[in-house]
């Protein structure tokens, strides 16, 4: 084994009462799987993580695992916390996958959406023998990890590697197909014997402030996502503004420092460093990139003939509230006006509720499901960000591990 892995590893405390465990997103058994490796049974440790999450290559790179595992390492009261995701990492990047699937049951399962979600959800359900189908709207699989992080944050080689894993389990793919426009959740559900919903939060919010129709004012989904295929040309733009204090919003503007010819790249975010959403080490990376941060800003009006060219802002403070974080009120009369030629839009995103007129949803949004990922159709299935709105891969992931368990149980107590 790696010495520095080996260090690592000989510093859990294998605590009697491994908080580690609760503060991780999909509750791994963290101080079993490191006991393991250390006696050198990197399989066995595998199968361990593997239990709980699919995809620990890349859980292990964008989890939050300074908010998570690391936060309530025992470890980390009493100096530093067990490098978690180092260890998570090399046991997914070293160990052999020994997984095999069962003979074909005769029972076949259709997948809506093929981020983290339908990805695990697959590939537990593959290796219990079903026929699984995974439609995806996108040329390309992989949801959020293939179009919405970018390569420089995640490797996509892990991501190819995972889908072309899950082909060869026997998983089909079927691209370029969209809910709603190809096929309905109803003529799913009559041809497979269960359907399992995963497609994601991605649907774009608006800032419902003046001008907002502009051209050049662009959701940051889609910016990341033509970023991707390189449909487009950053270079064009000298004052980019990215309004946002999330991981999307770093990610996109990383994107657009990166591949703009040195623009000015600044976000504007309505809160202060403090409550910023985004991951520390991603703010910190952005900083290093030259992004400048205008906190404590909010766009009202963006200025402009036909494209935009300013965004007009007001300045906030913080004030108590009932939430659990400060809450960002305007200052009257205090406004500033930034140079704007391309403005990204990164103020969360929510359930496309149009394409799933079919079960039923909560009041925001959010599809209902019962203790066994059940929606209000029988045979289909919800899990990930379209049930609990944007949070984690990981999340995402551990809802598609149990959904896949309730399909199982669910199907061999029916038929
Ligand atoms: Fe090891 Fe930290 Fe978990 Fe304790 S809390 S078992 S030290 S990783």
């Amino acid at each position: 084994m790696d010495e520095t892995i080996k260090k690592l590893c000989d510093e859990c405390l294998q605590c009697k009462k491994p908080l580690c465990v609760n503060g991780c997103l999909v509750n791994n058994n963290i101080p079993l799987f490191i006991k393991l490796l250390k006696e050198d049974k990197i399989d066995e440790a595998f199968k361990i993580i593997d239990e709980k999450s699919t995809l620990p290559s890349i859980c292990s790179i964008v989890c939050p695992f300074e908010k998570a595992c690391m936060n309530s390492c025992v470890k980390g009261k009493i100096n530093k916390s067990v490098n978690i995701p180092l260890i998570e990492n090399y046991i997914a990047t070293h160990a052999k996958n020994t997984n095999k699937p069962l003979p074909y049951n005769n029972k076949n399962i259709a997948l809506i959406g093929s981020g983290p979600a339908s990805l695990a959800c697959g590939e537990k359900l593959a290796l219990l023998g079903y026929k699984v189908d995974i439609y995806e709207k996108f040329s390309e699989a992989g949801g959020i990890l293939t179009y919405g992080i970018p390569a420089f944050v995640l490797d996509k080689k892990l991501v190819k590697d995972k889908i072309n894993y899950l082909k060869r389990l026997g998983i089909n793919f079927i691209l370029n197909k969209e809910l709603k426009k190809d096929f309905t959740i109803n003529s799913l559900k009559e041809k497979y014997d269960a359907v399992f919903i995963g497609i994601g939060a991605g649907k774009k919010k608006k800032m419902n402030i003046k001008n907002e129709e502009l051209e050049n004012i662009i959701d940051a989904n889609d910016y990341l996502k033509e970023n991707y295929l390189n449909n487009f040309n950053n270079s064009l733009y000298k004052n980019i503004i990215v309004v946002g204090g999330g991981n999307t919003a770093i990610d996109a503007a990383r994107v657009a420092k990166r591949s703009s010819n040195n623009s000015n790249v600044t976000i504007v975010y309505r809160r202060s460093e403090n409550e910023m959403p985004a991951r520390k080490n991603e703010y910190e990376n952005a900083l290093n990139d030259g992004i400048a941060f205008n906190f404590l800003t909010n766009p009202v009006e963006f200025i402009g003939e036909n494209k935009v060219s300013k965004t007009k802002c007001q300045k906030m403070k913080l004030v108590q509230s009932d939430e659990n974080r400060l809450k960002p009120v305007p200052i009257e009369n205090a406004f500033i006006t930034l140079d704007s030629d391309l403005v990204i839009l990164a103020i969360s995103s929510y359930i496309d509720v149009d394409v799933l007129d079919e079960v039923s949803l909560n009041s925001w949004g959010g599809i209902i499901i019962n203790d066994k990922y059940q929606t209000s159709i029988e045979n289909v299935f919800a899990g990930g960000d379209c049930v609990s709105g944007p949070l984690y891969v990981a999340t995402a992931t551990k809802d598609g591990v149990n959904a896949a368990k309730y399909i199982d149980e669910y199907l061999k107590s029916s038929h």
